[in-house]
């Protein structure tokens, strides 16, 4: 039986495509690109040719990105070098409670350093309140963390508006666009971007890429001593077929970008209404207008969500229940609480996030398992048939 893959939000299959621009650089062409022979030149080139599209992607220049191993490294270096770089002006950050753990436990590190740091509430949908950003906005804030779409709900954060506040009170706006890159339109000019993170395995390119976009007026401070790769701020010999496949998988998902976005997103809503017109107390979690066109998140009351996911499992459905990292852990959600929602309804929620390789009749399949699986579980809750009998 075929497997069913709708955990695009955890990571994407590498295209066709990238994997065939990476693979001469394993065996056909493995020279290191600081080395002086023609071969490592034609390396050389290749790279900052994947560099100078991702920077085009940003509306930035080829000198503003820095190749890191991903998203984590990138949220790592962005959020402490910031804060080494300004410790001396202030020692208050101010993020969003709804982060990715990478920004959450990069945060919590700089707190055992003597940092302050504000966690921003957010809405029912998961935006947070520009209004709230201000009033939180100190003398001693150094730098502002928010992310520009959430990885368990969708929820599209108010970016420019976010950008345009740091801008005014000169303080540094650092974004972890890992969601969003790839699937949403940035431009870091616009919007007062001046550090993004930004992540290969969620856009069909491969694990272990990504990249920070550091604007060129900002000094961060080195992330990796060793050799000069990177201009020197982070050393050691360049993942070329790595960044090789991360370029190419941009670029093809810029090409398709609005295409895919409509179909996906047609998939998506489909999904939702099923669930919710099919399946009695269920609720969408995140924002209905601004929402990242594959993410489908809802909470199914009277059933526990890794129960659910065991039995789609069983029928080859890949799903999750929130952030791949935090799968396994017992406490429910924090994105979830943020929003509000009561633990016994976080509990009960699926993540079901939808690529370009999905289909609608995958999707209808799904839906039919999530029904009949939701349905067998709620007879065997004694919650629920108490609720029931009532
Ligand atoms: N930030 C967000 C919003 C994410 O969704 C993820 C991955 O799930 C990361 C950061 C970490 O990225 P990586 O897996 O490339 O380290």
């Amino acid at each position: 039986m075929k497997t069913i893959y709708l955990d695009h939000a955890a990571t994407t299959p590498v295209h066709p495509e990238a994997e065939a621009a990476m693979l001469p650089y394993f065996r056909e062409n493995y020279a290191n690109p600081s080395a002086a022979y023609k071969t490592a030149s034609e390396v050389r080139e290749k790279t900052e040719q994947a560099r100078a599209f991702l920077a085009k992607t940003l509306h930035a220049k080829p000198a503003e990105i820095y190749f890191t191993s991903g998203g984590t490294e990138s949220d790592n270096w962005a959020i402490k070098g910031a804060a080494r770089l300004l410790k001396a002006k202030g020692r208050h950050i101010i993020t969003s409670a709804i982060e990715h753990h990478a920004v959450l436990n990069s945060c919590a590190d700089l707190e055992r350093e003597g940092f302050q740091v504000t966690y921003l509430g957010v809405s029912e949908q998961g935006e947070i309140r520009l209004s709230e950003l201000e009033k939180a906005i100190r003398p001693d804030t150094i730098l502002i963390s928010v992310m520009y779409a959430n990885n368990e709900v969708g929820t599209i954060q108010p970016v420019a508006g976010i950008g345009a506040i740091a801008s005014q009170n000169g303080i540094i706006f650092h974004t972890d666009a890992v969601q969003a890159y790839g699937q949403l339109p940035i431009d870091v000019n616009k919007s007062h971007i001046d550090l993004l993170s930004a992540s290969g395995h969620k856009l069909n390119g491969p694990k272990g890429t990504g990249f920070l976009y550091v604007n060129e007026k900002i000094p961060l401070p080195s992330l990796l001593y060793g050799g000069g790769q990177e201009r020197g701020k982070r050393a050691g010999t360049e993942n070329v077929p790595g960044i090789i496949g991360f370029g190419k998988a941009a670029e093809i998902a810029c090409k398709t970008r609005a295409e895919r976005e409509r179909h996906i997103a047609k998939m998506r809503d489909h999904l939702i209404a099923r669930l919710l017109s099919e399946i009695p107390y269920t609720r969408l979690n995140g924002s209905r207008k601004n929402r990242l066109p594959g993410n489908c998140n809802v909470s199914f009351q009277f059933v526990r969500g890794a129960e659910l996911l065991s039995k789609l499992n069983e029928e080859n459905i890949c799903a999750s229940v929130g952030a791949a990292c935090t799968c396994g852990a017992s406490a429910p959600s924090h994105v979830l609480l943020a929003m509000g929602l009561p633990e016994n309804i976080a509990r009960g929620t699926l993540r079901l996030t939808i690529g370009y390789e999905n289909t609608f009749e995958e999707i209808d399949y799904t839906a039919d398992c999530i029904r009949n699986n939701v349905a067998a579980l709620r007879e065997k809750s004694e919650e629920y048939q108490h609720f029931y009998i009532r």
